[in-house]
């Protein structure tokens, strides 16, 4: 498998140390999921694997499935609380495609898939952030 550097330093590698703070969705062994920070629009999810990749061609295969069943269940659960039906999976490998932040990860977001140009532009309210990581966990959890 090609491998691409890894940067120990990066955001999401901090979140799985705990070393900073993120409203968590749902976490097993080999993956963890929690809300974005700057959503492209209300219930955008962010599900990373326990795994140092940096993109897609880093991620060992048992770990891609892994992060492909925890997006369902997270689809599953923003189906049910955002009451919506259209949600766009999106991965950008490299900057070159607009990667900001260097440890791979899916995005979930519910709406239709031209809205996500509009990605990083505003933050969001961290209640509201908790309120929704809290629903979607326990739309999953049911
Ligand atoms: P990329 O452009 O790399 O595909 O997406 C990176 C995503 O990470 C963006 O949607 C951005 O809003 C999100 N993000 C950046 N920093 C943080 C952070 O510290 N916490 C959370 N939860 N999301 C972040």
């Amino acid at each position: 498998m090609m491998t691409t550097h890894y940067d120990d330093a990066n955001i999401f590698a901090k979140i799985l140390a705990g070393d900073i703070p993120c409203h968590k969705v749902y976490e097993d062994d080999q993956t963890l999921a929690f809300m974005d920070i700057m959503p492209v629009t209300k219930g955008h999810v962010l599900v990373i694997p326990k795994y140092p990749a940096t993109e897609l061609s880093d991620l060992p295969l048992d770990y891609a499935q892994a992060v492909i069943a925890t997006a369902q269940k997270v689809i599953k659960a923003q189906r049910q609380v955002l009451q919506t039906q259209g949600i766009t999976q999106m991965q950008l490998n490299h900057a070159k495609a607009g990667q900001s932040v260097f440890h791979y990860h899916m995005h979930l977001v519910p709406a239709h898939f031209s809205a996500f140009a509009k990605h990083e532009s505003a933050s969001a309210d961290q209640d509201e952030l908790a309120q929704l990581a809290a629903q979607l966990s326990k739309a999953i959890d049911e």
